[in-house]
């Protein structure tokens, strides 16, 4: 967004909390940190020299990998002196006679702006639950979302892990390699598709170079950001030898193109308990203490309801001698005491503790920050019933306010890096349009807000997604309206939309 503006030059000044770029992979620094998306399709597309320059070494980018793009690109692109570190921002008014935001950081100082544009994350409000206890614990804790830059050293330690999502899949198999013993605290199992993480070869990365620019405009206008194979037909009549050879190919393939594999999985509860049977015969393949197997199967709720994870050797961590896994359903977490965690059952006594627990997804960024639109209206007042967006890139009563990959739009639905730069692209011809025409202002009509959030909400009510207690739905977070936040309309669907508004002068938008 910055290299955007600048381009156009407009004057940018970016805050970021952390003391270095990187957002997400700058903060996500726990062992066996990786995307869940192809390198090669997980980055930057906006210049072509940056796209050729870079070399992925892997199918999967470790963490590491990624944080060294990105600061690449920040240099590449000389992005740094524009960039104002360990400052957080605090809150943002608006001031309608000037029609300048005013917004306080974390220092105490302020700074005017004509536009603020939220690139806050999606899942960067990093979240331990209230355990009854928890201070008076006299071992180590740690959060995956906010992992010390210099390491941790679990060897020789008995160590608790809270959470069984993406980041829990990823932590536990390495922990448990350093670790005396890991105990693994699982209150819902999650569906883990084997990563098959390799190098890339030279072939590869040349194949996909030669042909880029047709590759990425494809994933632009897909369903998801990727290139994944989407089969077009359904399960539901599929011959049981087709929807077998499907998963199975699926599951040799790794990744979680598996869930491309018939067009009725996200749709039809029958067809998804055809590939929820499959992975759960796989766990049990893997899994050989029958009652841990039990456990890891246990899912209530349908395939890619909660979002899929991809795991290296997940499941086959279960069969090491020094891990255990516990049922948070048969015995929940009754309180932490000085030495560990005591469930309804147990006594676990741990030295270190580490909470995968998760993030206050898609409005928790945003709201920390205390946002006053228009007659000093506040944004977390607004949105108590959950957010109200146009488009999930802004919200009614608060002029030149906008968010990247805010909630309403594709976001954590999608390859992000796509959906940012349709952000960034969407943001920047509109800011543009503003200056050219003199426009001092524009927010949402509030009719078009919403039918929008109608709409937003009417798409995921078609699928089997609001079937489980999902962060998709903010239904991590205690007391958090249960709303689905992101647009699963698709991201080619939904950038066909934005290219609509665009050309229909801005339809939905009232400019002043
Ligand atoms: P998450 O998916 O929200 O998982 C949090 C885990 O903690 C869940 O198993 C949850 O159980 C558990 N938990 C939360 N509160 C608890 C409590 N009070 N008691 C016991 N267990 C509790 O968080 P995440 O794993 O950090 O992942 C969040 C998202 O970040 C992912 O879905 C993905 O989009 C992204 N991510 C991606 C990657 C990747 O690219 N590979 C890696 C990490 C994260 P319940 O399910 O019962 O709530």
């Amino acid at each position: 967004m910055l290299y955007r503006l600048r381009n156009a030059d407009f004057t940018v000044r970016v805050f970021e909390a952390g003391d270095g770029v990187g957002g997400t992979w700058y903060w996500n620094r726990y062992p066996g940190a990786r995307c869940d998306v192809e390198s090669m399709e997980y980055s930057y597309s906006f210049s072509e020299e940056l796209q050729q320059e870079w070399e992925w070494t892997e199918r999967y980018a470790t963490q590491p990998e990624i944080l060294r793009y990105l600061n690449h690109v920040a240099d590449r692109f000389d992005l740094r002196p524009d960039i104002q570190l360990q400052t957080p921002v605090v809150c943002a008014d608006y001031d309608e006679g000037s029609a300048l935001w005013t917004v306080g950081l974390g220092d105490g100082s302020t700074v005017t702006a004509r536009f603020v544009i939220m690139a806050t994350g999606c899942l960067s409000q990093a979240r331990v639950p209230s355990f009854p206890g928890l201070e008076a614990y006299r071992g180590r804790t740690y959060h995956t979302g906010d992992w010390p830059a210099d390491g941790v050293d679990v060897s020789g330690l008995r160590v608790g892990i809270i959470g069984t999502g993406s980041s829990g899949v990823q932590v536990i198999p390495l922990v448990a390699q350093e670790a005396a013993a890991t105990v693994v605290f699982q209150r819902t199992p999650n569906f883990t598709m084997p990563a098959r993480n390799a190098p890339l070869t030279v072939e590869k990365i040349a194949a996909i170079k030669a042909d880029y620019a047709k590759l990425r405009e494809q994933a632009r206008w897909s369903g998801n950001g990727t290139l994944r194979v989407n089969y077009d037909e359904p399960a539901a009549t599929a011959p049981p030898e087709l929807i077998q050879q499907r998963y199975e190919a699926g599951w040799a393939f790794g990744g979680n193109d598996i869930v491309g594999s018939f067009n009725d999985l996200t749709t039809e509860q029958m067809s998804n308990d055809t590939l929820a049977g499959f992975l759960r015969g796989k766990i049990r393949q893997i899994v050989r203490d029958s009652q841990t197997s039990q456990t890891l199967t246990a899912q209530d709720y349908p395939v890619g309801a909660k979002r899929m994870c991809l795991g290296t050797d997940y499941y086959e961590t279960f069969n090491r001698e020094n891990v255990r896994l516990v049922d948070l359903r048969g015995e929940p977490i009754k309180d932490f005491t000085p030495q560990g965690i005591r469930t309804s059952a147990a006594e676990y006594p741990l030295e270190a503790v580490i909470f995968a627990t998760g993030f206050d997804a898609m409005t928790g960024a945003i709201l920390r920050v205390d946002i006053h639109g228009r007659g000093g209206r506040s944004l977390r007042d607004d949105w108590a019933g959950g957010p109200h967006t146009y488009l999930g890139l802004a919200s009614a009563g608060f002029p030149n306010l906008f968010f990247i990959t805010g909630p309403g739009s594709p976001s954590v639905l999608s390859n992000v890096v796509v959906s940012i730069e349709q952000h960034v692209e969407w943001i920047g011809e509109h800011i543009e349009y503003l200056r050219k025409r003199d426009l001092a202002s524009t927010e949402p009509e509030v009719e078009a807000q919403e039918q929008w959030v109608a709409h937003v909400n009417d798409t995921a009510a078609r699928t089997l997604m609001m079937k489980a207690a999902s962060w998709y739905l903010g239904a991590n977070v205690p007391g958090k309206p249960r709303v689905f936040m992101p647009y699963l309309g698709g991201v080619g669907n939904y950038r066909r939309i934005c290219d609509e508004v665009t050309a229909a002068d801005y339809r939905g938008f009232a400019t002043g």
